[in-house]
């Protein structure tokens, strides 16, 4: 009978040297293996439970394991693991498409399938791009981007180009294209000179500038609804996403709303667009579409879109892209019955619970002296910590503060991943009361614990 503790000491020692972790700093990897998974709880190779305070990197919605995803997964695998969408189709994959057309928002009426968020973004990019070109009325000029300061799309060379995250994308720029850069609504650090009330319409003005000066060569806006989350959970304002909307369309230039980290109830609804009763041009879909199961990704788009990529086959104007997994029928199964389970467990009613919770709990981490901020909507939130409050002067981040919180939590049975000096929490949709209860009074420990010093 092989050895376990031998089996143990090998895995670890391979995931050092041989498996390459995405953000992470391999020099310095201290292997961290998990093993299995029930609920809301993750369990690693010596058996210590952890709660998934990050749903595995923001997708897990209704737990792991769940029986009637499991279910799905293994009624699918009954039928067949894979075929392939291009130029063919399978039962699942068309009904998912038929579900997503009618649960998002209104027009969006064509969905392409592909396998990661990043992914569904360079499909956004590349539709509108063909889309100028092919359209009845053409204008072949239009191919130019716009998009937000400290945005985060993915790690394609076309989702970093529309990426404004300093430490993550200048290392690649002279691979990239030029993007026009709006500023970000950013509700903490705000302009001299602006306040919480005017902060939208400041904000508006500056996009309509550049608007203004560059519609002419603007494919599309490319945006993250309400939440820029890997810029360190930074909100936009009410009406933020609508006056965008009003302005893309005031200039004819397309709007991209990237709901691959907010979609799937995280903001309290199905899709964050619905809060302002936006409905965008291209809606790029990822991570919580099969409830944190399986890589698929969708990219919906208008009628007025899809039309114009219709013609002969001799005319070109196919869309000449694809992925080999994309509209993958395992994915379908497990995304079906996600979208199943939002409706029989009433989910986003629990996460309107879980969120009231957590925004009373935030409230007194918000009053301790190294913690400058926090912000929150519905299941997302966000603790910036700093070194001083009252200039909002921030950590140094080779101090890895936002990390130390998270060793603490660690300790205490929670598992949580910072964005520099902040504390993400972004919990399972399916967390009880007492789970998130355990969360907070981890993270609450974990502060104290990474700024007693210095
Ligand atoms: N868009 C947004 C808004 C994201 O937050 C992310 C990932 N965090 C992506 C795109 C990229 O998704 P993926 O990692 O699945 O490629």
């Amino acid at each position: 009978m092989p050895d376990p503790t031998a089996d143990r000491a090998n895995l670890l020692r391979a995931d050092r040297k041989t498996v390459w972790h995405a953000f992470t700093q391999m020099a310095e990897y201290e292997p961290f293996v998990i093993e299995r998974a029930y609920g809301c709880t993750l369990v690693d190779l010596d058996g210590r439970e952890y709660l998934d305070g990050t749903s595995s990197l923001w997708c897990n919605l209704h737990g792991h394991r769940h029986p009637r995803l499991d279910a799905a997964l293994r009624a699918q695998l009954d039928q067949v693991a894979h075929t392939t969408n291009l130029g063919a189709s399978n039962p699942t994959t068309i009904r998912l498409a038929q579900r997503l057309v009618k649960l998002s928002p209104a027009g969006l009426n064509h969905v392409f399938f592909s396998d990661d968020g990043a992914t569904a973004v360079e499909v956004a990019l590349k539709l509108a791009f063909q889309y100028w070109r092919q359209r009845p009325d053409p204008r072949p000029d239009k191919t130019a981007y716009l998009a937000f300061d400290a945005a985060y799309h993915g790690d394609t060379l076309g989702s970093v180009s529309v990426g404004g995250v300093e430490r993550f994308h200048a290392m690649f720029r002279p691979l990239l294209f030029d993007v026009i850069r709006a500023p970000a609504p950013d509700a903490y650090r705000l302009p001299a000179g602006v306040s919480a009330t005017d902060a939208c319409s400041h904000y508006l003005v500056e996009l309509e500038r550049l608007l203004a000066a560059h519609h002419e060569r603007l494919a599309a806006v490319v945006i993250e609804p309400l939440v820029q989350c890997a810029a360190g959970m930074l909100m936009h304002p009410p009406g933020f996403l609508s006056g965008v909307r009003w302005l893309a369309t005031k200039y004819d230039v397309l709007l991209v709303a990237d709901e691959v980290a907010v979609g799937f109830g995280r903001t309290g609804k199905l899709f964050a667009c619905e809060h302002e009763q936006v409905s965008p041009d291209l809606l790029c879909l990822a991570k919580g579409l099969t409830g944190g199961y399986l890589p698929m990704a969708a990219t919906l788009a208008t009628t007025e879109l899809w039309q114009a990529f219709l013609g002969r086959y001799d005319e070109s104007k196919t869309f000449f892209h694809g992925h080999t997994y994309g509209g993958n029928p395992l994915g379908a199964a497990v995304a079906l019955a996600s979208l199943d389970v939002f409706t029989e467990e009433h989910t986003l009613e629990r996460v309107a619970k879980r969120a009231d919770q957590l925004a009373a709990r935030l409230a007194k981490i918000a009053e301790h002296v190294h913690v400058g901020s926090v912000r929150q909507r519905g299941l997302i939130a966000g603790i910036e910590l700093v070194r001083d409050r009252a200039s909002s002067t921030p950590y140094d981040w080779t101090e890895k503060r936002g990390h130390r919180v998270c060793d603490a939590a660690r300790e205490r049975g929670v598992l949580l991943r910072p964005l520099g000096n902040v504390v993400v929490l972004m919990p399972p949709l399916a967390i009880s009361e007492a789970e998130l209860e355990r969360i907070c009074d981890a993270v609450g420990h974990g502060i104290e614990v990474a700024t007693c010093e210095g």
